[in-house]
């Protein structure tokens, strides 16, 4: 098949060699971001308890021998709102035939709702199989399993039914499954990537992360990161990022008493991307009044939620 727009492949002419794409959709909230990280091992998709977290795609590499299999977190689908909303709406829908194995995450919690319909319909055409991963099993006893596969399976033919537990890394052989669909194919990145997205952007996810877990209602969601520099010196990488607010009030919140805020955010950001980048980091955080940008296809393009054609 051929895949994502744009992703060339390194080798080509291996027979042997299995490759594929695997698209992670669901409502906002269920654990897309969580799966991710999982089958990964490592944290490259930031989480959160709020939905709406994750704006852009974002791939993630598993390899294993003679497999290359290539995961894609995509935004909550969901009824757009703003303009912002509305390209993440299309970014995920825009994937469902470019993939060879499509993860619809609902949550083991509560009975297929009205949002998990939303989605269900606009699968229908799609001709990729579509796994139905029951997620947040540690929440619930087993008995009430059944019910939720069975009211699950009449809403759709589901090529695979697999309950899992993203956060607990709990994703039996899942991986097992997925690779038997995968076609024959090359690799497309190396051993040693992890992810298509730039240490710049991952970082930018962190600090976003950070305002996501200190802030409260619209502050987040307000909120755009940017990386204005990073710069690679011998014994420290020094990071320079704005945080575009919309508002004063908010820009007062976000900088804190005596800029307390702030610095949490930058404590606990620094902490992970040094993690990430296996670096000392100096991190500096800047916060801009940036009235509208959700709003502005420019500012969207800058922090890559508009992809360019
Ligand atoms: P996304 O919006 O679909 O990407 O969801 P996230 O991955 O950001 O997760 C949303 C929330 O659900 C976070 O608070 C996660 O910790 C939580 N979560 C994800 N997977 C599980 C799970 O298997 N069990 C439990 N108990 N919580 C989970
Ligand atoms: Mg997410």
């Amino acid at each position: 098949m051929m895949p994502i727009s744009g992703i060339l492949p390194l080798m080509v002419d291996n027979k042997s060699f299995k490759s594929g794409f695997i698209s992670i959709i669901g409502r906002p909230n269920v654990g897309k971001s969580t799966l991710l990280n999982a089958l990964l091992g490592e944290k490259i998709a930031i989480i959160s308890d709020k939905p709406q977290t994750t704006r852009n795609r974002i791939l993630g590499m598993v390899n294993q021998p003679g497999v290359q299999m290539v995961f894609m977190d995509t935004p909550g689908i969901h009824k757009p709102m703003h303009k912002m909303n509305e390209f993440m709406v299309q970014t995920a829908l825009a994937t469902y035939n470019e993939v060879d194995v499509i993860l619809f995450l609902v949550e083991a919690t509560e009975p297929p709702g009205g949002g998990d319909r939303f989605i269900i319909e606009t699968l229908s055409e799609v001709k990729t199989p579509v796994f139905l991963l029951i997620n947040k099993i540690d929440l619930i006893k087993k008995e009430a399993l059944f019910p939720l596969i069975d009211g699950y399976s009449k809403l759709y033919n589901f090529a695979e039914i697999i309950p899992i537990s993203a956060l607990k890394s709990d994703i039996g052989d899942l991986l097992d499954v997925i690779k038997k669909r995968l076609p024959e194919g090359p690799q497309y990145f190396p051993d040693d990537q992890l992810t298509d997205q730039p240490e710049r952007f991952i970082v930018a996810e962190l600090v976003r992360e950070k305002i996501f877990e200190l802030t409260k209602e619209e502050i987040p969601y307000s909120t755009a990161v940017v990386i204005e520099e990073m710069k690679e010196e011998p014994d420290i990488t020094r990071i320079t990022a704005v945080i575009y607010v919309e508002r004063d009030s908010q820009k007062g919140i976000l900088i804190g008493k005596g800029g307390a805020m702030l610095k949490q955010i930058g404590t606990l950001a620094r902490q992970d991307a040094e993690k990430l980048l296996g670096a000392k980091i100096f991190m500096q955080l800047w916060v801009k009044v940036k009235k509208g940008w959700r709003e502005d296809e420019r500012m969207l393009k800058n922090i890559g939620i508009v992809t360019e054609e």
